[in-house]
């Protein structure tokens, strides 16, 4: 009897969708620039993302890198997923590890060049709504093909 239910395989959220496959989607670049109030400067958040993609849903795992000028501080594992058309972006960063893995980033742009480049805004909702309450936190958010 195999009762362990660890040896079960799950479905991923790509296979339930079915047909079409995933097709590969090219290397991006994603930027948010992060203003930290405390000491009125701005950290960069940078991750370098091969996407698959499903029609205009596409999907990748990449490693933030926070970036002050040229100096990484440090690293985080992220997943990224969204809707990608010729126009529009909408993309959600989420952190794996850290006080900013509470919420993703909802990042939403507009295509500068279409297909190739991206620019809009990032939002954060409140990272602590029992004990703060703001509206959160946004700031500028690019998406680059790179590859
Ligand atoms: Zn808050």
């Amino acid at each position: 009897m195999a009762g362990n239910p660890d040896t079960l395989t799950r479905p991923s959220a790509l296979a339930m969708i079915g047909d079409p496959a995933p097709e590969e989607a090219g290397r991006w670049e994603v930027h948010l620039a992060y203003r930290l109030v405390s000491s009125n400067s701005v950290v960069d958040l940078r991750a370098i993302a091969d996407f698959v993609q499903i029609d205009s849903a596409f999907s990748g795992q990449t490693t933030v890198d926070f970036q002050i000028g040229d100096v990484t501080k440090y690293s985080v594992e992220a997943d990224v997923e969204g809707e990608l058309t010729g126009n529009l972006v909408l993309l959600d960063l989420h952190m794996h590890e850290g006080t900013l893995s509470v919420s993703p980033f909802f990042c939403t742009g507009e295509a500068k060049t279409e297909g190739e480049r991206y620019e809009g805004k990032w939002h954060m909702p409140c990272l602590k709504p029992d004990t703060c309450g703001c509206e959160g936190d946004d700031g500028y958010f690019s998406l680059t093909r790179v590859g």
